[in-house]
Parts: structure tokens; C-alpha cells; sequence
């Protein structure tokens, strides 16, 4: 008998086993897919973007805030960096507090975890999908591919179901359902979003990609997210919208759509572009407006600038004049209105909101309060974080303390 099977050979399932085995414990990791890692892989563009020096706690989102606030209570930045020192890890840290391997690359972070399970006798059986898990007569029973182990502790580190051709699935939402849990409903987060428009439409802006200031109205306030945006033939993606999916993917859970307000020359105030355009008019030309207005903006925007203002066949010595126009297209460009609908869906996403209500696992060991023995970390859990390797962190963190608390 094992005294703990891990089951998932991710992110937190790797990090709990290498800890409980370092005290001590016999411990046997199920994956199902047929090599180790296969998400983490594909993290951060292939170089895993594996913690943030700063984990302050509004980058995480739960029902239950206060399990977030625990779990990082004594287990900071440093914790991470420590723990990957140990297996041989170099981290360095880049913009935003981001922090990667100093090798840039996640293979590197997958073949040193790996390594350091072989070296303490981590047992790891791959292409082994976990279909049951219970506990009776005093032990937790693990059925695979016609198989049954048996263990002391079990370790639910499945993740969630975001990226299922990464191996996304929901197996261990419902292996702690069959203990008891309750579940808190998911969405898809860190995704790309769907737009209702005509194809055509979509079509002449695909492929435009700027620098822009992205707002959200939310609950009275307003979320902002700044970075590159997107178009393309289904709605939007790019770095601003990953970030703004969260708040926009909770919105249309009551409502059939919502108004991203883009602003496509956030460098500028409107002042300023006013000022700008203004110097560029000159009285008699005969300069179309939709040729003048490529000195300033990507040429695939301008249809849609200037067909709702109806200026589309207006020339640049017409609005000399007429000022309140050029306000209008400032306006437009500051103030950019591009409707959603929907988000690309799970295969699109890097994260699943919701999971095991937090409210019943100890924060500080990661045990299930509904079944002793029995342990939840990852994403399988109802946190998740912004974008910036805060997800990452969670799953180390949550590993650090349940491979401590056997
Ligand atoms: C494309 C992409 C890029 C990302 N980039 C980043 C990034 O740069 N930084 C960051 O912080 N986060 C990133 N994330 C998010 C991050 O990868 C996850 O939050 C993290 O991997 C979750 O860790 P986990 O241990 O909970 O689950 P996972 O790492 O998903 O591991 C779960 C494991 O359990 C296995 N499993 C599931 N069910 C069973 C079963 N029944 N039997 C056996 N095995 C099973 C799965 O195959 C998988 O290997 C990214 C996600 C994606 C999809």
C-alpha cells in the first residue's frame, strides 16, 4: 500500500509529491496522459511563465477570499523560488514581476520535476486514467484502466477543464463531488472573445492589431485593461482581452451581450489627436477623408470609423470647416464600441473559474473537511488568477503545502 497517490501529474501534483517524498512518504503519481506534463509545456508560449514576484491577493478570484488569503499566508514569492532551487531551478524575473525559468524554456521546468520524483522513488504511471476513487475499511481505493491501487492519503491534483487538447478535463471536479463536495459553477477565463457581428464585418477588421486601453463598465465601476488588441474573424484576442475576459465572461453570465469600449490611440488624449488631425486639415483639398485618415490609424479601422458617423465619402476640405466632425471621428477612435457575446470556450481558455468550494478544504494543508485523508490543489480548487503566472503559482503553493502536511 502507498502511504499517497497523487492523481494528475501536473503542476500541483508534481510539487506535492517531491514534498511528501522528501519526508518520507511512499507515493505513486496516475497520469492520464501518455507523458508528463503535457500543459505545462505549453505555458507561457513554451517558456512558462511560472510564478510573479508579486502574488498580492486581488490577482486571485474565488467565492471564498479568505481561503486565498491563507493559502499564501507564510508562502510568498520566495517560497516558489526556493522550492525550485532545490530541484535545480533557476528563476529570473522579467516585466510585470513576471518570473520564468532562467532557460526560457518549460520543458526545462517539467524534466527537472520529473527528475527529482525519479530520484526519491516517486513512482509515476503514465496512460493511467483514473475512472474511481473511494475510501473504505480505512484506505483510499484507486481504480485504473481495470486496476485498483490502495493508499493512506489521496491527492486530487487533476486541474480543471480549460485546454482539453491539453488534457483538460473535469474528472477530478467529479471525484470530490463523490465525497461530498459542493462545486462552484465554472467559466472559461484567460480567453478569447466572440463578437455578434456579420461576417463581413469581422472580416475587414481581421487581422488589426494595436496598442490599445480596453473598459469594461462592471458592478458601477469600471474594469481597464491595457496591451495589444486583437481583431480577428470571430471577435477579439490579444493580450488586453485575455485580461479583461474574467470580468467580461462574468457579465454574460446574466446578460446576452456587453460593450468593450477600445481605445485605439490610448498614447494620445483626445486633446491631443484633436490637435494633431486639426493641423493636418487643409481648406481646399480634396483629399478623401478614408486616404487622410491613414496617416493616423490602420486602414482596416477606418470603415468603421467613419460609416456610422456617415462621413465615409466626405473629404478632408469638407470638415475644415466643420469641426464638430473631427471631434466626432476622435471620438470614435478614443471611444471605439465592439460588442461580445461569448468567449472561443474552453479550447480557447488558459483557466476554468469555479471548482471545489473552498470553503470546505483547510487552507492550510489543503485537506478536504468533508473526507479525512483526502487532498484538493490546483485549479481543480474555486480560485484562479490573473494572467502573469499567478495560476502557476497557486498550483505550487497548494503542492508545497499538502506535500507538508502528510
Ligand atoms: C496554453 C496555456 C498556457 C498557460 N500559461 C500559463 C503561464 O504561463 N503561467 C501560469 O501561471 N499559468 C499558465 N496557464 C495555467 C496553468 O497551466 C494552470 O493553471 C496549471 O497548470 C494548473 O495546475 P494543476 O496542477 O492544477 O493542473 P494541471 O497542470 O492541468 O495538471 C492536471 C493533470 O491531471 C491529469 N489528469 C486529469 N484527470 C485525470 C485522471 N482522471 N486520471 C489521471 N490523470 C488525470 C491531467 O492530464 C494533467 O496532467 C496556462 C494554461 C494554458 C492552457
Amino acid at each position: 500500500m502507498f502511504d499517497v497517490t497523487v492523481v494528475g501529474a501536473g503542476a500541483s501534483g508534481l510539487v506535492t509529491a517531491i514534498v511528501s517524498a522528501r519526508r518520507g512518504k511512499k507515493v505513486v503519481i496516475l497520469e492520464k496522459n501518455h507523458k508528463i506534463g503535457k500543459k505545462l509545456l505549453a505555458t507561457g508560449n513554451g517558456k512558462c511563465n511560472i510564478t510573479n514576484q508579486r502574488p498580492t491577493l486581488e490577482r486571485f478570484y474565488s467565492q471564498n477570499p479568505k481561503f486565498i488569503k491563507e493559502v499564501f499566508e507564510g508562502y510568498s514569492f520566495q517560497s516558489v523560488r526556493q522550492f525550485f532551487k532545490s530541484i535545480g531551478l533557476e528563476l529570473i524575473e522579467a516585466k510585470e514581476g513576471k518570473v520564468f525559468p532562467m532557460s526560457l524554456q518549460a520543458s526545462s521546468v517539467v524534466e527537472l520535476l520529473v527528475c527529482e520524483c525519479e530520484q526519491l522513488g516517486v513512482k509515476i504511471i503514465c496512460e493511467a486514467e483514473v475512472s474511481k476513487t473511494s475510501f473504505s475499511e480505512g484506505k483510499f481505493v484507486v481504480s485504473y484502466n481495470h486496476t485498483q491501487i490502495e493508499s493512506k492519503k489521496l491527492v486530487l491534483a487533476t486541474g480543471h477543464c480549460s485546454a482539453p487538447q491539453l488534457g483538460g478535463v473535469m474528472d477530478g471536479i467529479e471525484f470530490a463531488r463523490s465525497f461530498g463536495h459542493s462545486i462552484v459553477k465554472d467559466f472559461p477565463t484567460l480567453v478569447q472573445l466572440t463578437a455578434p457581428y456579420k461576417e463581413s464585418y469581422l472580416k475587414q477588421l481581421s487581422g488589426v492589431k494595436v496598442q490599445s486601453r480596453v473598459t469594461l463598465p462592471f458592478k458601477g465601476k469600471e474594469i481597464v485593461k491595457q496591451g495589444d488588441v486583437l481583431f480577428t474573424n470571430y471577435g477579439l484576442s490579444g493580450l488586453a482581452i485575455l485580461d479583461i475576459s474574467r470580468f467580461v465572461m462574468q457579465e454574460l453570465l446574466s446578460k446576452k451581450s456587453i460593450m468593450l469600449i477600445i481605445d485605439l490611440m490610448p498614447k494620445m488624449s483626445h486633446e491631443q489627436l484633436l490637435a494633431l488631425m486639426k493641423k493636418s486639415l487643409t481648406k481646399k483639398s480634396q483629399k478623401p477623408l478614408e486616404v487622410w485618415l491613414q496617416g493616423f490609424i490602420n486602414k482596416k479601422l477606418i470603415k468603421p470609423i467613419l460609416e456610422p458617423l456617415k462621413l465615409e465619402n466626405e473629404t478632408v476640405g469638407s470638415i475644415y470647416s466643420n469641426i464638430e466632425c473631427l471631434e466626432q471621428i476622435v471620438q470614435k477612435i478614443k471611444y471605439f464600441e465592439f460588442k461580445i457575446d461569448g468567449s472561443k470556450g474552453y479550447k480557447g481558455a488558459e483557466v476554468a473559474t469555479g471548482g471545489v468550494n473552498t470553503k470546505e478544504v483547510d487552507a492550510r494543508t489543503m485537506e478536504s473537511q468533508k473526507q479525512k485523508g483526502l487532498y484538493v490543489v490546483g485549479e481543480v480548487l474555486d480560485v484562479d488568477g490573473d494572467r502573469g503566472g499567478f495560476n502557476l503559482h497557486l498550483a505550487w503553493v497548494c503542492g508545497l503545502r499538502a506535500g507538508a502536511s502528510f
